[in-house]
């Protein structure tokens, strides 16, 4: 355990507030087994659901009829005491038992995240998995989903954690061999051994920073709709939409800011963007909202070039970098050219599927991993590359005890990402984007 901090103990509602069939509230520490006989008269057996009156400690008055459960520690998610009661899940229920709560001398309200930060510091989950429990409760798409919960089971901590413990060793039988000088020099072998070790992790390291990022994934693609002013792009947006999102008048340049529109397409999250119209603007309302259109196009995954009139409309230079497929629209108004992939109406509907469907094998093919990714942050991707680098100089040091600090600060940085050495300054903030209860 780092630090001691944990010996209050805390309580909060893990459901979300409002009207539900049944809200959660939690209990964390030594006192939950006195929480759970003030207020339900019994502590149930270890793990099983027991159905109990529950009151209130100072009035005796009847708060609800629920289910109580107690896990002792170390075995329950924070590795302490833990007593749960469900119960029914309206306002006036859960704030009953909160109140009933605060009663207790010993019990307080948790802090956003604390849960899961006690969860950490008594060894119950490092932090890449804590990271990935904060992804699968943020998760809103299945592919989401999926790279959360591999993250959770089979994630980067345990990975870099048996990887530091192969620098740690290697560094320790250098460190032994210089500690014992009169046995003559660290031999070369070890040394070799050591560098052989280090280049070999490198190698690992750099598949893994090689695989596609899951950052993506987490925050999803952007498609950028783009074309001339009145091709029907609002009105592709608000037939996708199935609501008016945008405004769509038969007058050019109507959408003066970036309209967003969150999709799930196949499992993957998609910011489906309707932008100004290009075209040549004077007002200055307008020729600023064409610049936001550009500028957001510009990082995006895929541009939907809408268009009329194929003939006379042509791609921004601006676009030549990005993936551009074009769009011919309002079908039913005139015949296309053939050989074109992408005919639309947004007046019939005609088209609209079909494109959607490519969208989602296009994002599926940019956005999936071969395997799921392993990296999904930035601070992921920061620990692996320094380890990298530190690995790499190995290779060229032959003298044992700068190879043993270089190893040593490698390990260092593989440690970061499980969280088990030097990270009191990342805690705060990884525990910090967790909602109370969690
Ligand atoms: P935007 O400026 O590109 O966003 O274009 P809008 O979506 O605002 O549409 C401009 C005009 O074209 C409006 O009057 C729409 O009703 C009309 N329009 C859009 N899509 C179609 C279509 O598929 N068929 C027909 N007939 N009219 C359309």
């Amino acid at each position: 355990m780092i630090g001691n901090m944990a010996t209050e103990t805390i309580f909060a509602p893990s459901t979300a507030p409002g009207k539900a069939g049944v809200a959660v509230v939690r209990v964390s520490g030594s006192e939950a087994k006195e929480a759970l006989e003030q207020i339900a008269g019994l502590v149930p057996v270890p793990r099983a659901a027991q159905l109990a009156m529950l009151r209130d400690p100072r009035s005796r008055e009847v708060l609800d009829k629920g289910l109580v459960l107690f896990f002792p520690a170390p075995h329950s998610f924070t590795g302490e005491d833990v007593a749960e009661f469900q119960i029914h899940g309206s306002r006036a229920v859960v704030a009953g038992l909160i109140g009933a709560l605060v009663s207790i001398p010993g019990l307080r309200l948790a802090e956003p995240g604390e849960f899961v930060r006690r969860a950490f510091e008594n060894g119950k989950m490092d932090l890449a998995e804590t990271e990935a429990l904060a992804d699968l409760l943020a998760a809103e798409t299945a592919a989401q989903r999926r790279q959360a919960l591999n993250g959770l089971e089979s994630g980067l901590g345990p990975k870099a954690e048996a990887w530091r413990g192969e620098l740690i060793q290697a560094q320790a039988l250098i460190e032994a061999e210089i500690d014992f000088p009169d046995e003559g020099d660290v031999p070369a072998g070890l040394i070799a051994r050591a560098q052989e070790i280090a280049s070999a992790l490198s190698q690992n390291i750099h598949r893994v920073l090689a695989a596609p990022d899951g950052a993506r994934l987490r925050e999803g693609a952007v498609v950028v709709i783009a074309g001339p002013p009145n091709v029907g792009k609002s009105s592709f947006l608000n037939r996708v939409a199935k609501r008016e999102v945008a405004i769509v008048t038969p007058h050019a340049g109507t959408t003066r800011d970036l309209l967003e529109l969150p999709l799930d397409l196949g499992g993957f999250p998609v910011a489906l963007i309707d932008t100004a119209g290009f075209r040549d603007a004077t007002d200055p309302v307008e020729i600023e909202a064409i610049e936001r259109a550009a500028q957001r196009a510009a990082s995006a995954d895929l541009v939907l070039w809408f268009s009329d009139d194929p003939r006379t409309d042509s791609v921004p230079s601006d676009f030549a970098n990005l993936v551009v497929w074009g769009v011919r629209t309002k079908a039913d108004l005139q015949s296309a050219d053939a050989g074109q992939r992408f005919i639309i109406s947004a007046a019939t509907g005609s088209g609209i599927s079909e494109l959607l469907s490519a969208l989602s094998e296009h994002l599926a093919s940019v956005l999936t991993p071969q395997e799921l990714a392993l990296v999904t942050r930035r601070r992921h991707r920061d620990a692996l590359e320094e380890a990298r680098r530190e690995l790499q100089a190995c290779v060229s040091i032959a003298e044992p005890e700068l190879l043993a600090e270089v190893l040593r600060r490698a390990a260092r940085s593989l440690g970061r990402i499980s969280g088990r050495v030097d990270v009191e300054d990342v805690l705060d903030a990884v525990f910090g984007s967790f909602c109370i209860g969690k």
